[in-house]
């Protein structure tokens, strides 16, 4: 039935065509009652005065605009009611523009430009790119192929955008004023591509203000004020009729599978935003840094936190795992005096005794000077019974421990750590081990060397171990301990041993006059409060992202203004609103992702950089943090880009044809 009345009716059908602009207050039409039939294969003019509303209905016979009112049917079909994307596609299928400004995109060569449609109609790479050539060197412009506009005179530019509206077949040519920029020779050779273009079966739709160019069509269609004043056929004598070699094909190679379509028009998309960005390098590169900043910062943050718990937990788990320490004193604060004698030996002696414990160690501990001939070094040096070494895991470099009986005979053995040995032996290539130092006064015979442990303190401390007795008696002069260390037994939780403990020494002293520091405790707390840390900074860096995404955004707007007319020439040849949308989507991706990759390199920069500074912060870097930049930079770049695509994918293309 359609069939039939396509059959029936001409291809294209106006009836009572009219176009209003707004204007001031009201409405003035543009176009008013336009009836106009054209056939397939016509060679038609559309003649009439500057200003009288030819572009006007050359814009409604190509779809880009739509009357206000009244009937416009193009093969058989009514438009009327067609949704924008279907008006893109018989843009795309069935019309050929060719504009007085050529209107080619200025990045792009002359191949490129007239392979434009094709990606949009998803031919294939190939396929296209043998089309846009073999157009082009029909054209005349075989050894132009690779200047941009800017490199070709105005004939040629009009030969390369006549070489795009062929591109998908083009049955109907509209040339909107085709010569009307160009010299004679140029305009008269661009008419007699027309002639041969409508002696090879395209219909030709030319307009023009200029007599002498409209003798040139089969028919005459005469518009003032925007009413048809006459119509009439033009007997001009055609030229010589083209060979049938020379068409080169009305009917395009057949469109690509739907994913390959998709596949072309990503590339698309892809080359398009590169060439946006190469061609505003520093505006780029500035927008870029925003994002750069937020995500160096979130990821260093994020590395930086991670690393402050991992060198925690491992400082917490230097203090021994299942171990108790008894401190005197009501809790930390009254431990720092140091005043409180209220933990005494015998206090350790029977909670080594419990059943929660499987060993209990006294530690006192004094600051005092080393001597080895004529270095002299200030120490800390610890009293602590045997078990100390095996509850803190201390490790030995060379020598040995003292043994249980250290502590009964008040032993001058003494135990020094690394730092201690490279400090006093550091002029001689003795071995520490079996000299005697001064500790004060007192001599004492090294045993043992120990390796520096992973401790809260600073890593240049100097550390000595005497058994506990020796320290009480020689150097302090009480016997009140400093803490008891006490191993929980393998069998017993560590906060009930912390319980039974502090229930046993409540009932020894009677008052509660020391505490109970469990590293269980410690480390939780420690954890939670760097990761609440991480968080607060991981916020602030969030939040500089997000200034980075409006800046993005910005930058958008300020590219899909500046190429307005780029959209509505994409948009003329037939590209979808999404195809706009994506063009512009992938351009704030691509800034974004490419942002994000320089901002993990400054991340990782930055934990060298403090790595060679011999800085003690670590970053520990995740794989997870990374591929969350990224997916964040992404979404930024979708998030920010949208409202700048979004608008661009509604412009209207007669509106963004006109911007200049
Ligand atoms: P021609 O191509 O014949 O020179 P146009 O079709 O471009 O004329 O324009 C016809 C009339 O419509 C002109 O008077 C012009 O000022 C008016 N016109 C065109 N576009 C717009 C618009 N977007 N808004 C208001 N008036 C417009
Ligand atoms: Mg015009």
């Amino acid at each position: 039935m359609a069939e039939d009345a396509a059959a029936a009716e001409p291809l294209i059908v106006l009836r009572g065509v009219r176009r209003e602009y707004p204007a001031g207050e009201g409405t003035v039409a543009v176009l008013a009652d336009v009836d106009l039939d054209v056939e397939a294969g016509e060679f038609l003019a559309i003649m009439g005065a500057s200003g009288s509303g030819k572009s006007t209905l050359m814009n409604i016979l190509g779809c880009l605009d739509r009357p206000t009112a009244g009937d416009y049917r193009f093969a058989g079909r009514a438009t009327a009611d067609l949704d924008p994307d279907d008006l893109a596609e018989l843009r795309r299928e069935h019309f050929g523009f060719i504009f007085q400004r050529y209107h080619l995109l200025s990045e792009l060569t002359a191949l490129g430009n007239a392979e434009i449609p094709a990606i949009y109609a998803g031919l294939p790479s190939g396929a296209r790119r043998d089309r846009a050539r073999a157009l082009l060197e029909r054209l005349g412009m075989g050894d132009r192929l690779g200047h941009r506009p800017g490199q070709l005179s105005g004939g040629q530019q009009q030969r390369v955008s006549i070489a795009r509206a062929l591109m998908n077949g083009a049955d109907v040519v509209l040339a909107d004023e085709p010569t009307g920029a160009l010299d004679r020779r140029s305009g008269e050779e661009v008419l007699k591509i027309l002639d041969e273009l409508n002696a090879e079966g395209h219909t030709v739709i030319l307009v023009t203000h200029d007599h002498d160019v409209a003798r040139r069509a089969r028919r005459i269609v005469e518009i003032s004020d925007g009413r048809i004043v006459s119509d009439r056929p033009n007997e001009a004598p055609r030229e010589e009729t083209v060979s049938s070699d020379h068409a080169a094909g009305r009917t395009p190679p057949p469109a690509a599978s739907v994913w390959r379509a998709a596949i072309g028009r990503f590339e698309e998309s892809f080359r398009m935003a590169v060439l946006a960005m190469l061609s505003h390098r520093l505006r780029t590169f500035l927008t870029m840094l925003g994002i750069v900043i937020g995500i160096a910062s979130v990821v260093a943050m994020v590395a930086l936190g991670e690393g402050s718990r991992q060198k925690v937990l491992s400082n917490i788990s230097s203090l021994g795992t299942n171990t108790l320490e008894i401190f005197p004193g009501k809790d930390f604060g009254d431990m720092r005096s140091g005043k409180i004698k209220t933990l005494v030996l015998s206090d350790a002696e029977a909670l080594a005794r419990q059943s929660f414990a499987a060993g209990a160690t006294p530690t006192v501990s004094t600051t005092t000077t080393l001597r080895f001939g004529s270095i002299e070094a200030s120490a800390q040096v610890n009293g602590v019974g045997v078990d100390y070494f095996s509850v803190k895991g201390v490790k030995l470099a060379s020598g040995r421990f003292f043994d249980a009986g250290a502590a009964r005979t008040m032993s001058q053995e003494i135990v020094i750590d690394e730092n201690v040995a490279k400090t006093l032996f550091a002029d001689t290539t003795v071995d520490p081990v079996g000299q005697v130092i001064l500790v004060g006064k007192v001599p004492c015979t090294v045993i043992g060397v120990s390796r520096k442990q992973q401790g809260f303190g600073p890593s240049g401390n100097l550390t000595a171990f005497l058994a506990y007795t020796t320290v009480q008696v020689r150097f302090l002069g009480d016997t009140s301990l400093r803490s008891v260390l006490l191993r929980v037994a393998d069998d017993v939780d560590t906060s009930l041993a912390e319980e039974a403990t502090a229930a046993f020494l409540l009932r020894r002293h009677g008052t509660k006059d020391f505490f109970v520091l469990n590293t269980d405790d410690i480390r939780q707390t420690i954890t939670s409060t760097t990761q609440t840390l991480t968080l607060l900074i991981a916020a602030i860096a969030v939040i500089s992202l997000v200034v980075g995404g409006i800046g993005v955004m910005n930058i958008m707007l300020v590219s899909v203004s500046e190429r307005v007319k780029e959209i509505g020439v994409r948009m003329a040849v037939g590209a979808r609103r999404s195809d706009i949308m994506q063009q512009f989507l992938t351009e704030a991706v691509l800034v974004c992702l490419i942002g994000g990759v320089l901002g993990v390199g400054v991340a990782f920069a930055a934990g060298l950089a403090f790595a060679a500074f011999g800085s003690t912060f670590v970053f520990v870097y995740s794989a997870t943090t990374i591929l969350a930049a990224f997916a964040c930079s992404t979404l930024i770049g979708v998030v920010f880009g949208w409202l700048p695509a979004h608008g661009a994918a509604l412009l209207d293309p007669v509106a963004a044809l006109a911007r200049d």
